[in-house]
């Protein structure tokens, strides 16, 4: 008889799994609380055009994870030039940073201290790095580091750079150097192969969510079944700790042998039962961001041309502006309008976090006003506020120690599979999700000794190759 997996979460890493679960032939159950397939990285109907969860950028040089989405979405994708900008001291940066625009875009005497603070630390490095602050200033130098990393840096985790996790930092500007930044900057990216600098992606045509939503339709097609609307409690124990299954909210048992969890791994320790108490203390200690989404339409088309631009200027809250009439044509057809999403970044104990759709949008539109974004002529004729909880797991500095403690322990349980962005507390792109799905399953399958907690930005660095050469042949 098939083997049961119980998969709990229909984002990439739940589906991903499935998909190469019921390709082998096990006998797959996804439970997604939410009535959608794809998780943060869904892909939704708005105002008559398609539209995603913020900005959602695709990109992978692991072969493994071009192979899941080339045989998903075949050619029915978009290669798109990326341009996304840093708006700061109501001047736009270009992103990644291009030397010209910097120089001409910064008084002398900031320039002058941008290379002086690059030399003084060069020379005399901070050392043993812990934190984002420290780590990015041995990088770049202090001046760099509080123009372009420290403003968003702290919009987006709500606590200062000098307690963000070096962790951050390492996992996300890797091994950009200034050397490499302004390489780029003076010739392009031609050869260069660093993930934040690489200029072009492929977008699904109808949205990223589309993805995940062909991954469910293969889980099912392969005899595989996927409940929406379906939360799932916890997962259900024998008296040896083996997991067996899961209870739904409503109460009702589902038995498996394996079950493959992307629920936040904080509320999976909560339902687990003889957790020593310093475990439910550690997990206890991790915790997640939130992010608030302001969409808005308005009747122009020629915004500006960026993808998504990066708000780091202190004046305004938000931190970040999608416009989604520069991924692929098919998100608005035959509209005339634009949706540009505002985000915002808040702790459930903010009162941003409760605060009414209406004060959302009435900020996101003064907010916009104030960048001086829209054409003059341009009118707001629509808004809608989404809220996404625990869509960051917060690196504070010390998170390792707990979360280690949390993986440990987790690792004693027969049968339980954590993975995903908040279901393993790792703070993961789309392809990291998918990676840890598709080597979920592979363990399961084939009973390979990899370690998913180890999955993070690093493995993309094992294997080149651009997603143009997987995907254009
Ligand atoms: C604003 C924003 C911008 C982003 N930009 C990018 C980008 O440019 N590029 C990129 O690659 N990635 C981006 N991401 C990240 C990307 O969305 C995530 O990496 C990806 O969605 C993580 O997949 P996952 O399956 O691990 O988790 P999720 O997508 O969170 O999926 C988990 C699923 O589990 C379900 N679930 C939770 N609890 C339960 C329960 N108790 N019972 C049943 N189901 C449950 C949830 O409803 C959800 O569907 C962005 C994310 C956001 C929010």
């Amino acid at each position: 008889m098939n083997k049961k997996v119980i998969i709990i979460g229909a984002g990439p890493a739940g589906v991903s799994c499935g998909y190469e679960l019921s390709k082998a032939g096990y006998a797959v159950e996804v439970f997604e609380s939410s009535p959608y397939i794809g998780g943060m990285a869904r892909s939704f109907e708005l105002w008559g055009q398609k539209v995603d969860v913020g900005p959602h950028r695709f990109f992978s040089k692991e072969k493994k994870i071009n192979a899941f989405f080339t045989h998903l979405i075949k050619d029915d994708f978009t290669l798109v030039n990326r341009l996304t900008r840093i708006y700061y001291l109501n001047t736009f940066f270009n992103y990644p940073i291009k030397l010209f625009n910097v120089l001409t875009n910064l008084p002398f005497l900031t320039i002058f201290q941008i290379l002086w603070e690059y030399i003084k630390v060069q020379l005399s490095p901070i050392k043993n790095p812990t934190t984002f602050e420290e780590w990015v200033t041995n990088k770049f130098g202090k001046k760099l580091f509080e123009i372009f990393f420290k403003n968003y840096s702290e919009k987006l985790w709500g606590i200062p750079c000098s307690k963000i996790d070096a962790d951050w930092a390492a996992q996300r500007i890797k091994s950009l150097s200034l050397w490499e930044a302004v390489k780029s900057a003076l010739i392009g990216n031609i050869g260069n192969k660093h993930k934040t600098l690489v200029d072009q992606f492929a977008y699904p045509n109808h949205g990223t969510g589309v993805i995940y939503e062909r991954a469910a339709e293969f889980i099912q097609q392969n005899g595989g079944q996927v409940y929406l609307n379906k939360p799932v409690k916890k997962v259900i124990q024998d008296a040896n700790n083996k997991v067996i299954g899961i209870e739904l909210m409503d109460g009702t048992h589902q038995l498996a042998d394996m079950v493959v969890s992307t629920m936040p791994l904080t509320i999976l320790v909560e339902g687990l039962v003889n957790t020593p108490l310093p475990i439910i203390e550690a997990a206890k200690k991790l915790y997640f961001r939130n992010t608030l989404l302001v969409y808005l339409e308005v009747d122009a088309i020629n915004l500006f041309e960026d993808n998504w631009i990066y708000v780091h200027s202190p004046e305004v809250k938000h931190g970040r502006i999608t416009n989604f009439r520069n991924w692929s044509k098919e998100l608005y057809g035959e509209k005339q309008t634009t949706i540009i999403c505002l985000e915002f970044w808040s702790f459930d104990q903010d009162a941003i976090w409760s605060a009414s759709d209406q004060f959302l949008a009435d900020l996101a539109k003064k907010e916009i006003n104030l960048l001086k974004l829209l054409p003059q002529e341009a009118n707001i004729i629509n808004d809608f506020v989404m809220r996404v909880p625990r869509c960051y797991p917060v690196y504070e500095t010390g998170y390792q120690k707990h979360l280690s403690m949390v993986e440990k322990h987790l690792d004693t349980i027969e049968n339980l599979y954590p993975i995903g962005r908040y279901g393993s507390f790792k703070y993961n792109n789309q392809d990291h999700s998918i990676l840890m799905g598709l080597l979920a399953a592979d363990k399961i399958i084939n009973g390979t000794k990899i370690d998913l907690w180890e999955i993070n930005t690093d493995i993309e660095y094992q294997e080149e190759g651009k997603i143009k050469d997987v995907l254009i042949q």
